[in-house]
């Protein structure tokens, strides 16, 4: 099959082989416009044309791992440490429910300072008398702890497994196992979350064939959201690499997740808009995109979650307000979906 062909069948929900999706990722193929055409007509279809906000809280920077690209790993000494009280997550959290928000992301490095009894309370208190979903993105934990936090109300869990590739991933996670990563979405899966899993793109060793893996693992596992963001460079971690020359390659491969996953949500994650929120944005949600994630993390910690450089700009603050996402949805003809926008597949639609 030439690519036409690869994609026709695509968007007809023939699930690809290996092979065609390193075909439409290769540097060689010229057929893009048709690729984020059907992209964007399968987003329409199977999620329809509300953009889910998704209001993040990144409450700790502390972290026991050491993945080796990531600013936030243990060894960064030059990194300014701070946690919020629990007290504090939850104000903010209703904060963001008050200002219209009806989905709450709680990040953090892995810091068991908060133990599951504390995470618990959290989430309990958050849900209380409110229609808000909780998603937690706190690394991983056991299954016990999934499920008590499952328990005390969270819906949804973001874990990113970063690469299929098992040698790549061993040595990018010095302290992490690569089984474990599944075991970890495997279980959330079994304890009723919904479950995102994501990638990122760029990263020194990744090849066409780890990223049509990642891309089958989605659709296999079904994975409920998706979240695919360049790995950007930071001086203060060991991994030597560039990234990306640009973002056109990872524009590809959300589409292509699109269009193979059909009814999943994928946000337009923060590092692709990094250059240019605004533009970035709209790019990313006109190619299979259908999900923003705010950050509402309060204004003096910001700059100190520091995954990679850059990450705080005075941009975000304007452009993250309810009015200017309203606007940036009208502009492409789409709107701010209401509620808690969850998953098409927990729905059992599409
Ligand atoms: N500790 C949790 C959540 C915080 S990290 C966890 O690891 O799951 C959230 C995400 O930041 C990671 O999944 C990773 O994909 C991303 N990230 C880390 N370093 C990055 C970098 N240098 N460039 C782009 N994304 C990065
Ligand atoms: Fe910690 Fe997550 Fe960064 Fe790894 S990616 S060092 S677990 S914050």
């Amino acid at each position: 099959m030439n690519s036409h062909q690869i994609i026709e069948a695509l968007a007809n929900g023939e699930r690809p082989s290996r092979s065609e999706i390193v075909d439409l990722l290769h540097p060689g193929f010229d057929d893009e416009e048709a690729l984020f055409t059907a992209a964007d007509e399968t987003r329409r279809r199977y999620v329809g044309d509300a953009i889910h906000l998704r209001a993040i809280i990144e409450f700790s920077n502390y972290c026991e791992r050491n993945c080796v690209y990531c600013g936030l790993r243990r060894d960064n000494k030059t990194l300014c440490r701070y946690r919020m009280s629990p007290d504090k997550i939850v104000e903010r959290a209703v904060d963001v429910y008050e200002m219209g928000y009806r989905t709450v992301v709680l990040q953090s490095g892995e810091d068991s300072y908060y133990t599951s009894e504390i995470v618990a309370e959290v989430i309990s208190e958050i849900k209380r008398g409110r229609e808000i979903a909780v998603t937690l993105s706190l690394g991983e934990r056991p299954r016990k702890t999934y499920r008590l936090w499952g328990d005390a109300g969270a819906d949804r869990y973001l874990l990113k497994h970063e690469t299929s590739d098992e040698v790549l991933y061993a040595k990018l996670h010095p302290d992490l196992d690569y089984r474990e990563r599944f075991r970890c979405l495997r279980d959330l899966k079994e304890s009723g979350y919904e479950v995102g899993s994501g990638i990122m793109a760029g990263l020194p060793g990744q090849t066409l064939e780890s990223y049509a893996d990642d891309i089958l693992f989605f659709a296999e596992a079904e994975i409920d959201m998706i979240g695919m963001g360049p790995f950007i460079y930071n001086s203060a971690t060991p991994i030597i690499g560039s990234g990306l020359n640009n973002l056109d390659f990872v524009y590809r491969l959300i589409a292509l997740t699109r269009l193979v996953t059909k009814d999943t949500h994928i946000p337009a994650t923060t590092a692709l808009t990094i250059k240019d929120l605004e533009q970035g944005r709209m790019k990313v949600l006109s190619v299979g995109a259908n999900v923003i994630m705010p950050n509402l993390t309060p204004d003096k910690y910001r700059a100190d979650y520091a995954i990679y450089p850059d990450k705080a700009t005075a941009a975000e603050v304007i452009a993250d307000s309810r009015e200017s996402l309203a606007e940036l949805a009208a502009s492409l003809g789409r709107y701010i979906g209401e509620g808690v926008g969850g998953s098409r597949k927990k729905a059992g639609v599409g």
